[in-house]
């Protein structure tokens, strides 16, 4: 499938994604001699002029990746809502989180079945007895609205016009009324991902200071389940400030986007299945 830019009439809904339609307008050329330059530059000048007037409405932090890795996968599954088959490695990262979720919460007796999440476990019995004493909440969602005021998650979050930020969280740690701790179960990796989780971890800060104006320090731990490492950040609410606003231009450039051309790669399309569906012709081609 070539990528087809909608009409400008297709782009302002809430979402109702399924009213965008296939047109009759020219095919977005891909051309792999394109700089990397200018292919963000043609995303950029593409955008709406609306902050949240773009296809995709709100993001999070999968999508942001998705989006600076190949936006026309994005598109594919936020827009078009193409779904990928979900790998191995994603069902069982699945199943370990829920796994640790059920057993801070006593409702299952075994560790998690990672690899080494026995490295673990005497702060995964102290996340039980904080929990017990009410003082962990586990598996959190968190919208914000495009000036990034909490939404209250309701049950019909991802239904709500406002939402434009969601950031989901393993763990999260209320210490003292200035300072949190925010823990994530990984299964993947450390090493290779540093930059990746870094970003994650900063975007996880920014929303805890979001929703929390009192906070002052909020630290970030990721615990490698499979590996037994760990990596552990802390940040100041000057910090975070300093942060914010590239965050939130990257986000706006996501959600204020109408264009979403290939960006094909050997890294960005060697675990897309949408070759395979044969929803996308560029899979596997060499830039
Ligand atoms: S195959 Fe490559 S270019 Fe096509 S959608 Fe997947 S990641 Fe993007």
């Amino acid at each position: 499938m070539s990528y087809v830019p909608p009409e400008e009439s297709a782009i302002a809904f809430g979402n109702k994604k399924s009213e965008v339609e296939e047109t009759t307008r020219p095919t977005f050329e891909f051309d792999p001699k394109r700089s990397e330059q200018e292919r963000v530059a043609l995303i950029a000048t593409d955008g709406s002029s609306d902050p949240q007037g773009g296809l995709i409405r709100f993001w999070s932090h999968s999508s942001l990746q998705q989006f600076q890795t190949c936006p026309f996968r994005l598109y594919l599954r936020r827009v078009k809502r193409i779904k990928e088959p979900d790998s191995d490695a994603a069902n069982r990262g699945t199943l370990i989180h829920d796994e640790a979720e059920a057993y801070v919460k006593g409702e299952r007796e075994e560790l998690p079945s990672a690899k080494k999440a026995d490295e673990f476990e005497n702060r995964f019995n102290l996340l039980k007895t904080m929990y017990d004493a009410g003082k962990v909440e586990m598996e959190q969602n968190w919208g914000f609205d495009i000036d990034w005021n909490p939404i209250e998650d309701d049950g019909k979050l991802y239904k709500n016009p406002k939402l434009w930020a969601l950031t989901k969280l393993d763990v999260f740690i209320r210490e003292n009324p200035t300072s949190a701790r925010i823990i994530d179960h990984k299964t993947g990796k450390k090493w290779g991902n540093e930059v990746k989780h870094g970003g994650q971890a900063m975007e996880y800060a920014i929303s805890a200071f979001m929703r929390f104006p009192e906070l002052e320090h909020v630290t970030t731990e990721f615990w490698y389940l499979d590996t037994g490492e760990e990596s552990i950040r802390t940040y100041t609410r000057g910090d975070i400030m300093l942060l914010l606003p590239r965050l939130t231009t990257r986000a706006i450039k996501l959600t204020s986007a109408t264009k979403f051309p290939p960006k094909p790669s050997d890294t960005a399309c060697k675990w897309c299945t949408y070759p395979a569906s044969g929803d996308c012709e560029y899979g596997g081609m060499p830039v």
